[in-house]
């Protein structure tokens, strides 16, 4: 499901993460979580290797009412599932991709769940945009049509989550496959899909991709 045409019918793991950013003013969150009654219900896989969005926040000594900002990479319901949790929080999303999860195409309608996204407290958006100092988005469509990633400076280079669901294979092919990105397996445009995994990877030093599982261990990136 990651990698469009490659590793079919292989299994893989993938990581489904809530992202906090360190050192910014405002609290901010990217992301805010799948649940494992949502992963029950519309792919029908039990997750494994559990971790709560309160344990984690609470090793971070936050509590849900403390996060100002919630930047949503999209509308799938393993982003947002968790939103109404956050009372305080506005969420930052591109307008194209709240548009289409209102009124979502039947062949993708499945990953849209209106009850965990309607009535947030939205900031909509539309194209790249500065957050703060030190974080910013860009729009990164194609997985999603209004899919969006962000970038944060770190002291070691520009990170950049991707906003479109993918594994480090995604940015990084395995031979023998020589283009030097993988599509997203799921997309609703695969042009646009593979040119905006291209963009990250040509504009980031680190490349986090959103759902590979090397983050499951760590505590901290860079
Ligand atoms: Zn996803």
């Amino acid at each position: 499901m990651m990698t469009y045409l490659v590793n079919v019918g292989q299994q893989g793991t993938r990581g489904n993460y809530v992202w906090y950013i360190e050192g910014t003013r405002e609290k901010i969150l990217v992301d805010a979580g799948g649940t494992v009654e949502s992963y029950l219900r519309v792919m029908g896989t039990q997750p494994k290797e559990i971790q709560t969005l309160d344990s984690g926040l609470s090793r971070l000594g936050l509590s849900f009412g403390d996060i100002d900002l919630i930047i949503l990479t999209h509308l799938h319901f393993d982003h947002v599932a968790q939103a109404s949790r956050f009372p305080n929080a506005r969420f930052l999303i591109q307008k194209s991709e709240l548009e289409f999860a209102e009124n979502p195409h039947p062949s993708v309608a499945w990953v849209y769940c209106k009850e965990f996204f309607s009535g947030l407290n939205f900031e909509v958006i539309n194209g790249d945009t500065k957050i703060c100092e030190e974080v910013s988005v860009i729009s990164t469509p194609g997985h999603s049509p209004g899919g969006q990633s962000v970038s944060i400076k770190t002291a070691q280079g520009i990170a950049i989550i991707s906003g479109l669901c993918t594994i480090r294979d995604n940015f990084e092919p395995p031979s023998p496959i020589t283009l030097p990105v993988i599509t997203p397996g799921i997309h609703t445009n695969v042009i646009d899909a593979y040119d905006s995994v291209l963009r990250i990877k040509q504009m980031a030093n680190i490349v986090i991709p959103l759902h590979d599982p090397e983050y499951r261990q760590k505590t901290s990136i860079p």
